[in-house]
């Protein structure tokens, strides 16, 4: 078993002040696979001062320098693709061939958007072209509190660590307490590549010890969290006396629209993108909204693509899904297919208790409920499991009305072939993102909800922003 209790402060590996062990438990097998610390109060006033005194400096140097810095970490993270991999895969139950390339290309994909986005971003410009006395400066904002979650850990750090670098901030990083080994890989890097000493700091910990701590903490000034809305709304309370900059980017509840005139393999898309990672995603589109005349057939083909979805151990290689984070995430699925059955959907495929042959590791059978109405609580809570809810509609306007019909508002789906119709309904969706008939997002485009989905929008110059504050100058020489 791994033993990785130090934490990273100050450019250097330092044991936590106090003994707090944790052991992450591997879903596939409820053993533990590593033991980390949980840090105290004293580790995380050590962590924020070393990023305050590091702060002046790195937030005044010239932007190539940090675009440089960041290109290099980007070189050094693609070498490492099969150790990030083997992290995830044992922390949070991705299958190893999913952790190494789909995880782990989030990685790439992230930080390409956000050094594009610094090389073209203006840091400094004239408020009026015919004025150059009047000029605006963007800024670091200042020492940031970055909070990530496990379902896709890298894909988080690596939208939250290189963007507040390269806007000039310091950090220190609290990765899940269910996934903080990939995490730790990721500091490795960053030592690697010569992050001055104070930029980047990590330490491990829960919600309510390290998370509340930094949250509240005087000498944190932006907080980006993305987690579960609950915790959202606790770290936007304990930020509030602070009045610090908050981002969040929570949770998700997507209505995926299939028009009669879909592409042919728009269902299998749709029910692939849910089962995707075990259906811990929260841009999945976890309600598939359903045109009337093709009901019937969309609930067949949907059953046949769900009974094809292959269940195995995450460290076998191969195309399938591993089992579900932790106890608590599985009895909250569980239960919440219980309540499915017991509010009146018909449950076509899965159900309760683990698939065949599985008699421990915190497996879901993939689950289809069909003939579902949007009021109830499977489609309107967040299941985070291999769970799809199908609705019927009449409408146009009815399939716009179920799909905005929720408290949130992150990723969005509409499936027709008819150009006209798509865009018209894709102005009327009341969320931060809308995908068209499977075109996938380029590196750079911004990510986030509306709603209670979250609040700022990372990846891109979108991502850079949020860690950017505005001066405004009159009488510049
Ligand atoms: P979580 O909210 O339980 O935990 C997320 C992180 O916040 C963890 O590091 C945790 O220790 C910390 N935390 C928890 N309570 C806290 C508090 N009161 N103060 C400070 N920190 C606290 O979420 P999770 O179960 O790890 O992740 C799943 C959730 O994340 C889902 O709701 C999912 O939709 C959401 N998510 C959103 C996005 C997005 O971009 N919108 C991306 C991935 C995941």
């Amino acid at each position: 078993m791994k033993e990785k209790r130090k934490f990273y402060i100050n450019g250097e590996w330092v044991d936590p002040i106090s003994t707090h062990d944790y052991q992450v438990i591997n879903p596939a097998s409820e053993e533990p696979c590593a033991i980390v610390s949980f840090g105290s109060d004293r580790d995380v006033n050590r962590a924020v001062a070393a990023a305050k005194e590091a702060f002046p400096a790195w937030s005044i140097t010239p932007p190539e320098e940090r675009i440089d810095l960041v290109e290099r970490l980007l070189e050094a993270y693609k070498e490492r693709a099969q150790e990030f991999g083997e992290a995830m895969s044992v922390e949070m139950g991705a299958p190893i061939d999913f952790a190494r390339t789909k995880q782990f290309d989030r990685g790439i994909f992230n930080m390409k958007g956000l050094i594009e986005a610094a090389k073209c971003f203006k840091f400094e410009e004239d408020f009026d072209p015919t004025r150059p006395d009047l000029r605006n400066f963007y800024e670091a904002h200042g020492v940031c509190a970055l909070i990530t979650p496990w379902n896709w850990p890298i894909n988080q750090i690596s939208l939250k660590v290189p963007a507040a670098a390269l806007a000039g901030c310091t950090m220190v990083l609290k990765p899940s307490e269910e996934s903080p080994l990939n995490a730790m890989l990721f500091a490795e890097l960053i030592h690697e590549v010569g992050f001055p000493k104070g930029v980047f700091n990590l330490v491990n910990g829960d919600g309510q010890g390290v998370g509340t701590c930094l949250t509240k903490h005087p000498d944190i000034d932006l907080v980006s969290f993305t987690g579960s809305t609950r915790a959202g709304r606790e770290i936007l309370r304990n930020a509030a006396d602070g009045l610090k900059k908050v981002s969040l980017e929570l949770g998700g509840k997507g209505g995926n629209i299939i028009f009669s005139d879909a592409d042919k393999d728009a269902v299998e898309r749709g029910v692939r993108d849910v089962m995707l990672n075990s259906g811990q995603s929260c841009n999945a589109p976890t309600r598939m909204i359903v045109q009337r005349e093709i009901y019937d057939d969309v609930v067949k083909k949907a059953a046949e693509v769900i009974s094809s979805i292959a269940i195995s151990d995450p460290s076998k290689q191969g195309d399938h899904i591993g089992p579900v984070v932790n106890q608590k995430q599985y009895d909250h699925i569980q239960s919440l297919i219980q309540k499915g059955v017991d509010e009146g959907a018909s449950l076509i495929v899965g159900g309760t208790g683990r698939p065949n042959g599985f008699k421990n590791g915190y497996y879901v059978k993939p689950t289809l409920f069909a003939d579902a109405e949007n009021s109830m609580t499977i489609a309107q809570t967040e299941i985070f499991g291999p769970v799809l809810t199908i609705i019927p509609f009449d409408s146009e306007d009815e399939a716009i009305e179920i799909s905005n019909n929720t408290v949130y508002g992150l990723g969005s789906y509409v499936q027709t072939i008819d150009g006209e119709k798509a865009n018209r309904v894709a102005r009327k969706l009341r969320y931060g993102m809308v995908t068209m008939n499977g075109v996938s997002r380029v590196p750079g485009q911004p990510f986030g909800g509306y709603k209670q989905s979250g609040i700022g929008r990372e990846g891109g110059r979108w991502g850079l922003e949020d860690f950017l504050q505005l001066k405004s100058v009159t009488g510049w020489n």
